[in-house]
């Protein structure tokens, strides 16, 4: 039985201060173990803090993005040792808003996968189709593509740390959410491409967790899909209540 997780990407969202309140209540309103992982991942100026304020509870932290050097000249980047070094367990790669707004590739995603896995940091692996390719009918070759091309050179025991996130580019942060159905079947083409490349023992081992507009009020049908292992939530992670009650219809 996979471990289910639940993980809050905050974006450009929250300064120091509001982002420790939050912690705080999280730690206070999550106090008792839940059957699932809590992953947040704050704005890059908060984690330190956000990591002193959850010291002692098993709540996780991930980095929202990272250099695949692992030091250099690289004005205004954030290495994975960095990361490690102040706590993050977690690192989201390959998220629509970098690849589309920043320009990302599958060359530099991959080589972010490789350092973060270096680094013992477990990537949070996005993919998904625009509505365009899920309109022309490319959804399962885009999402095949970038898993080949994300995870190029890896091999089943290097993925192990690694959670996959189907996140189809029309539903983030546009309140359209991916139906049960629509979600499952991407859900199951990722494990089956994951079964073709690393075999069986592998594929069902990985976490798929879906990303879209997940509220408190869907997320108990998707999670009840058999390839849903969590979600990957942006908006509604922003206000504790809302990210607690996830949580909890969750695990
Ligand atoms: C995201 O950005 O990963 C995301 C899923 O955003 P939202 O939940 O706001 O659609």
């Amino acid at each position: 039985m996979i471990r289910p997780i639940i993980a809050g990407n905050w974006k450009m969202h929250k300064t120091v201060e509001e982002s420790v309140n939050f912690a705080h209540q999280l730690r206070e309103k999550l106090s008792e173990p839940v059957g699932g992982d809590v992953i947040i991942a704050p704005p890059f100026t908060a984690l330190f803090p956000v990591a002193e304020a959850l010291k002692g509870v098993s709540i996780h932290l991930s980095a929202q993005n990272l250099h695949w050097e692992e030091e250099g000249a690289y004005t205004g980047e954030i290495s994975a040792g960095m990361l490690v070094g102040i706590g993050c367990e977690y690192v989201i790669i390959g998220h629509s808003e970098r690849r589309i707004l920043f320009n990302e590739n599958s060359n530099e995603i991959n080589r972010k996968i490789k350092t973060a896995l270096k680094f013992n940091l477990g990537p949070i692996f996005c993919v998904g189709e625009t509505l365009s390719e899920r309109e022309s009918g490319q959804t399962f070759a885009v999402i095949k593509r970038q898993i080949e091309e994300g995870l190029f050179n890896l091999s089943s025991g290097d993925i192990k740390p690694i959670v996959l996130a189907y996140e189809p580019v029309w539903a983030i942060g546009t309140g359209k959410t991916a139906t049960p159905g629509q979600a499952e079947e991407v859900h199951r083409f990722i494990r089956d491409t994951m079964t073709e490349i690393y075999g069986e023992d592998t594929s069902s081992n990985t976490v798929i967790l879906y990303g879209g507009s997940v509220n408190p009020d869907n997320i108990s049908d998707l999670i009840n899909q058999p390839d849903i292992g969590g979600a990957l939530v942006g908006g509604a992670s922003l206000d504790v209540e809302r990210f607690i009650k996830i949580v909890k219809r969750c695990f």
